[in-house]
């Protein structure tokens, strides 16, 4: 395992903070924003940013050259993701365009489609959603029902996806539906690029634990679409959102919130019974059990980019990475609370401790363990593909899609 950057990557990251010194001041220490409602202004704040790391070479570090990106390695990414991770950037409504939706319509696209779209999704220009979830098809995302039918040059789709995040600011959604229901459910799916603006789409924001609306339900009614908004063959949707879902790997970016560090910091700040927290037996054994859950965790990152550095492919224990610290931290902000006693009721960041981290990490925590993988999903990649434990049991394995006994369909 490495811990120090090669020469070439330490010359990159140079060029990275210089680049972020002269744009963006650091972030306060111990802030985050990430549970509150994104706001049109949010959004606009998003697209500068993006923009001018466009035109810095900075947004498509993995893109080709051909469509405005570097070219670059996935070191380069992950570096310049941690550099970036210190400055007090907008949150980004980009990640599922330029991260996910674009790399898929650059591996499917027809020409027109890729001199349409790619271009203006990295220069902040058109935010892209993901239409993938559906009420009864998560973590079997191939169980999905939003059906499609060919009517001449088009297709009319019916049907409803849900968790659509930021649907309401999207100006496109990378969709996967059901064209064939007679065949087994990988196999009959189409994918298409829809225009949010398309009559027959109906965008219902979903109001949050945190009071923010930052994911939707989304309606789909006699939706038309042209036949030249199919991304990949018929029948090859599930090979297309595999690519995209594979691509969410490498959207990098770490859970904002309280870590070991600010647990710490808090427990130091905080007297319980007229000494200080950090004194307490019982919160020292949680602090060094959370010490070496946080030391795992960077190491196995370390373990993982060494690898990408060495030009490997990271495996399926990246798994492991989410699913440990998506736990930890709704462990931290629950105790950092408890451990605040009766102010910690208080979420006003102005004056609670901290800036109300450990209050805002404890509304969002719970997505954390749900979004990209669900913590038992991810108990079963690790235990079928790090283990190498017997698979799951899959019943509706081989089965057409409409002979798979469920409810009305
Ligand atoms: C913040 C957030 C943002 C999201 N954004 C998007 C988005 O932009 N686009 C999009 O398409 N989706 C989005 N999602 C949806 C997300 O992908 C799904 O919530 C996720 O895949 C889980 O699916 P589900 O909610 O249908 O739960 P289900 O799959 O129904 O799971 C319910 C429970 O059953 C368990 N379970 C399921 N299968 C198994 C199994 N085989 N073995 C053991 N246990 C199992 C799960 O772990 C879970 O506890 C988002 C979700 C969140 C929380």
């Amino acid at each position: 395992m490495d811990f120090g950057d090669t020469p070439a990557e330490a010359a990159f990251r140079a060029e990275a903070r210089a680049f972020l010194d002269a744009h963006m001041p650091l972030k306060e220490a111990h802030r985050a924003h990430v549970s509150r409602a994104m706001t049109p202004e949010d959004v606009a704040a998003s697209k500068a940013w993006q923009r001018k790391k466009a035109e810095h070479g900075f947004a498509g570090i993995l893109w080709p050259t051909a469509y405005g990106g570097r070219d670059g390695t996935q070191m380069q990414h992950i570096i310049f993701a941690q550099e970036e991770e210190r400055y007090a950037v907008p949150t980004t409504v980009f990640n599922q365009g330029v991260g996910m939706a674009m790399p898929t319509v650059m591996a499917f696209g027809t020409p027109e489609q890729l001199a349409r779209y790619p271009r203006p999704a990295l220069f902040g220009d058109e935010v892209w959603c993901q239409l993938f979830s559906e009420p009864a098809a998560g973590s079997d995302l191939a169980g999905l029902r939003t059906r499609a039918v060919r009517d001449g040059d088009d297709w009319v789709v019916n049907g409803q996806k849900i968790w659509t995040s930021y649907a309401h600011f999207a100006d496109f959604g990378m969709l996967v539906v059901r064209t064939d229901p007679s065949v087994a459910k990988h196999a009959g799916l189409t994918f298409f690029i829809v225009d949010m603006k398309t009559p027959g789409i109906e965008i219902r924001p979903i109001r949050q634990i945190s009071g923010a609306s930052n994911f939707s339900e989304v309606f789909f009614t006699d939706v038309r679409l042209p036949d030249r908004q199919r991304l990949g063959a018929v029948g090859e949707g599930w090979k297309v959102a595999l690519t995209m879902l594979a691509n969410e790997r490498f959207t990098v970016g770490r859970a904002e919130g309280p870590d070991f560090d600010e647990i710490f910091a808090l427990a130091k700040a905080v007297r319980i019974d007229g000494r200080r927290a950090v004194d307490d037996s019982a919160v020292r054994e949680r602090l060094a059990a959370w010490y070496v859950r946080t030391a795992g965790l960077k190491y196995a990152r370390l373990r993982s980019q060494t690898a990408l550095s060495r030009g490997k492919a990271p495996g399926p224990e990246n798994s492991i990475g989410k699913l440990v610290s998506a736990s930890k931290l709704q462990d931290i902000a629950t105790f950092g609370i408890d451990l605040a006693g009766t102010a910690g009721a208080i979420t006003d960041p102005e004056i609670a401790a901290m800036h109300g981290l450990f209050q805002q990490a404890l509304l969002y925590a719970p997505s954390k363990r749900i979004a990209g993988g669900t913590d038992e999903v991810l108990r079963n990649i690790i235990a079928e593909r790090v283990l190498g434990l017997p698979a799951d049991a899959r019943a509706d394995k081989g089965l057409a899609f409409n002979q798979i006994p469920t409810g009305a369909r």
